[in-house]
């Protein structure tokens, strides 16, 4: 599974690209939810250990769905009517950020995802104890650390659409390559 780093990282390309790069580091509550909602399928894991000792009991099925991520994004949408600090989120932000995580599970790693729950429902066989669960957790992050790199490339490169800093970039780079033909020819 990509480890929380690395569904938090694809959680701050897709705000970055949704949100066209509208900086989230001026609001770390805004920043908090992208955590929080881009790792939220994976409570299912917490759910497994804490009622049955088991990681995998519930991992991928459920909370793992399109279903899912539609009614989460719109619980979310709506916490602010029961704690007033919270931000009012766009419920298209909140559906994203959770559709995500299902998706970069179902791209990134071999085992199969509930994406139509529940039509299908799948699970992951075999017992994983909390031991198992907290090691996957720290080496998975170091195992991620490509991912994080080329997802934070992905918001660079956005970026750099956003401020038009591509078009001297290319032009620049145009320039070398005309010099370097007319040199050599
Ligand atoms: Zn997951």
């Amino acid at each position: 599974m990509p480890s929380p780093l690395g569904h938090t990282a694809i959680g701050l390309a897709t705000h970055a690209l949704y949100c066209k790069n509208r900086s989230i580091l001026g609001s770390w509550k805004l920043l908090v939810f992208v955590v929080v909602l881009a790792n939220l399928p994976d409570l299912d894991i917490l759910f497994g250990l804490i009622f049955s000792g088991n990681g995998n009991a519930f991992h991928r099925g459920m909370s793992h769905s399109l279903l899912f991520a539609l009614g989460m994004g719109l619980l979310s949408t709506h916490a602010w009517r029961c704690w007033p600090t919270i931000p009012r989120l766009n419920f298209l932000w909140c559906f994203l950020l959770i559709l995500s995580h299902v998706l970069a599970d179902a791209v990134f790693t071999n085992a199969p995802v509930s994406l139509w729950w529940p039509l299908e429902a799948s699970r992951i066989a075999g017992d994983w104890g909390w031991s198992e669960v907290m090691n996957s957790v720290f080496t998975g992050a170091f195992q991620d650390i490509g991912v994080v790199f080329g997802f934070g490339l992905i918001i660079m490169i956005s970026r750099l659409f956003k401020y038009g800093a591509t078009v001297p970039v290319i032009r620049g780079l145009v320039k070398v390559k005309t010099s370097s033909i007319s040199k050599n020819t």
